[in-house]
């Protein structure tokens, strides 16, 4: 199974989003519903769920959400609930993206509290980790990966496995055009993959590569064997270039 999780960030109206779910339906829909074995999620912002669920419902393309609150309800001014993206049949939220951590101060503590909420209700979460450009060229990156695995995943309850998504998203490859090469994503991904181990994981546990992936890089990214999936930011708001890259995910028989 391949995942290609668009994250559509501040970007789109409603009334754009809608129309951009409805080209993606018509372009994809048929060939999804031959091909299984790839699921494609797009997340846009929170104020245009309703009008995207309207398009994709009964539609092999699923739905998410970029971000939720950690509390259930209350005085929380400006935020949004797990519960509230439950009734709005979200199938992932993604969680610990890099941008809610530098620019909201998020920490691990606060995005495990929001991942145990995801779960709560019945949600996947997409807990995003990846190092920054200075903790790679300190020979951090194993250590920075091991540390938001543990701070986050240690508190979860053993049900976590079976909802869990990661997605391995260096800071530095995301939105600048430079993504990880092949090698360094497949070193990443086995320093992930262990950790998972080392905390109970059982195998099937997805782990996605996100960072600059488009329509000319998806394919050698994918062809990665450690590889589960994409989580791509800015080429999910191009129909042709997420279509494409969605293409590249169906077109091979992957294991
Ligand atoms: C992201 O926002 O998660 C992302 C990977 O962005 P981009 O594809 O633009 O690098």
């Amino acid at each position: 199974m391949k995942w290609v999780v668009g994250n559509w960030k501040m970007h789109t109206t409603p009334s754009e989003a809608k129309r951009l779910a409805l080209r993606l339906r018509q372009e994809l829909q048929s060939e999804l519903e031959r091909s299984p074995r790839v699921r494609v999620v797009v997340c846009p912002p929170f104020t245009n769920l309703e009008a995207v669920r309207c398009v994709l419902r009964g539609s092999p393309i699923g739905w998410g959400a970029q971000n939720c609150h950690e509390e259930l309800e209350g005085a929380y001014t400006g935020e949004v609930s797990a519960r509230m993206l439950a009734e709005l049949e979200c199938q992932l939220v993604v969680v610990g993206h890099s941008e809610r951590r530098r620019y909201a101060h998020e920490n691990d503590l606060q995005i495990a509290h929001k991942l145990q909420r995801v779960l709560e209700f019945g949600m996947r979460p997409v807990l995003c980790i990846g190092e920054t450009l200075t903790e790679r060229q300190a020979g951090q990156t194993e250590h920075v990966l091991e540390r938001q695995l543990v701070g986050v995943l240690g508190r979860a309850p053993a049900s976590v496995w079976e909802k869990l998504l990661v997605a391995y998203e260096p800071v530095w490859a995301i939105g600048t055009g430079i993504a990880a090469r092949p090698e360094q994503i497949a070193e990443a991904h086995a320093t992930v993959r262990r950790c998972l181990m080392q905390l109970g994981a059982p195998e099937q546990v997805p782990i996605l590569y996100g960072g600059s992936v488009g329509a000319r890089n998806a394919r050698d990214i994918l062809a990665v064997p450690a590889v589960d999936g994409v989580l791509v930011g800015t080429a999910s708001l191009n129909e042709g270039e997420f279509c494409a890259l969605t293409r590249a995910a169906a077109a091979e028989r992957w294991c």
